[in-house]
C-alpha cells in the first residue's frame, strides 16, 4: 500500500487500540492481536465516524446496526481459538469488520447478513480490501448455512433469546461457537464447544448486541 499521512495516523491509532484496550485487558492471543493490527477498522465505518474508529466503544453503521467495541470483538475471537485451516461461519456481517478478521485467521469464511444493503456494502468493501475469498450471503443467519456446514468456528454478532439448536447442529466435532444470549439489558456471551461427549457451555462477559432477528 502507498504511504499516506492519513493511513499512517490510523496505523498508529490501531497500535494504541491493541496495546491499551486489548493487551492490557488480557487479550493474549497473538494471532488475534496481529489480525486486529492489520484490519483497517476505520474503513468499516462512515466517514463521519472515522476519527472514532479506534476508540473503546461500539459505533453506529447503516440500518440502525452497530460495529462492536474492539475489546468485545477480540474477546470473542480469542474465545473461539480460530486455527489456520478452520472453516468459519459468521452470523450478522454488518459492516464486515469481523468478517475481515475471520478472513485473516481462518481458511474459509462464510458470513450471513439479513439486511440486503449491509450485505452488499460489506461484500464490496471486503473485495476492495483484498478479502475476495469470503462469501457474504444475504439471508437469515439464525438458520446457519447448511450447504457449507459443518464449521469449526461460528461467531454470532447479534443476540439470541436462547441457544439456536440449528447453529449447534452445524458445528463440527471439536467446533466452537460464541454467541450473545439474553434480552438487551442482561446479555452474556456464551462459548459452546461441541465435544465427542456432548456440549460444553461456558459463560463469558456481559455484553450488549443488537437482536438476532429470525424470519
Ligand atoms: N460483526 C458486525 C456487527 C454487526 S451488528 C460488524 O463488525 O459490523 C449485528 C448484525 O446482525 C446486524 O447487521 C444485523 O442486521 C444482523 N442480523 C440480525 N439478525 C440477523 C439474522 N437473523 N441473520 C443475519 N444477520 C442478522
Amino acid at each position: 500500500m502507498r504511504y499516506s499521512p492519513e493511513s499512517h495516523l490510523f496505523a498508529v491509532e490501531r497500535q494504541s487500540m491493541v496495546g491499551r484496550q486489548l493487551r492490557s485487558r488480557g487479550i493474549g492471543d497473538e494471532r488475534v492481536l496481529q489480525a486486529m493490527l492489520r484490519v483497517p477498522r476505520h474503513q468499516f465505518v462512515s466517514e463521519s465516524y472515522q476519527n472514532q474508529a479506534y476508540e473503546d466503544h461500539p459505533i453506529p453503521i447503516a440500518a440502525e446496526q452497530t460495529i462492536s467495541q474492539p475489546y468485545i470483538v477480540a474477546s470473542m475471537l480469542q474465545a473461539v481459538e480460530v486455527e489456520e485451516n478452520d472453516k468459519a461461519l459468521e452470523v450478522g456481517t454488518g459492516s464486515g469488520y469481523v468478517t475481515a478478521l475471520l478472513a485473516e485467521l481462518a481458511r474459509e469464511v462464510v458470513s450471513i447478513e439479513r439486511h440486503e444493503l449491509l450485505a452488499a456494502g460489506a461484500m464490496e468493501l471486503l473485495a476492495k480490501l483484498g478479502y475476495s475469498d469470503v462469501q457474504v450471503l444475504n439471508g437469515d443467519g439464525s438458520l446457519g448455512y447448511e450447504p457449507a456446514a459443518p464449521y469449526d468456528v461460528i461467531v454470532v454478532s447479534a443476540a439470541a433469546c436462547e441457544l439456536p439448536r440449528v447453529l449447534i447442529s452445524q458445528l463440527n466435532e471439536g467446533g466452537r461457537m460464541i454467541i450473545p444470549i439474553g434480552p438487551p439489558d442482561t446479555q452474556q456471551l456464551q462459548l459452546i464447544k461441541r465435544e465427542s461427549r456432548g456440549l460444553h457451555i461456558s459463560l463469558r462477559e456481559p455484553c450488549r448486541f443488537v437482536p438476532l432477528v429470525s424470519g
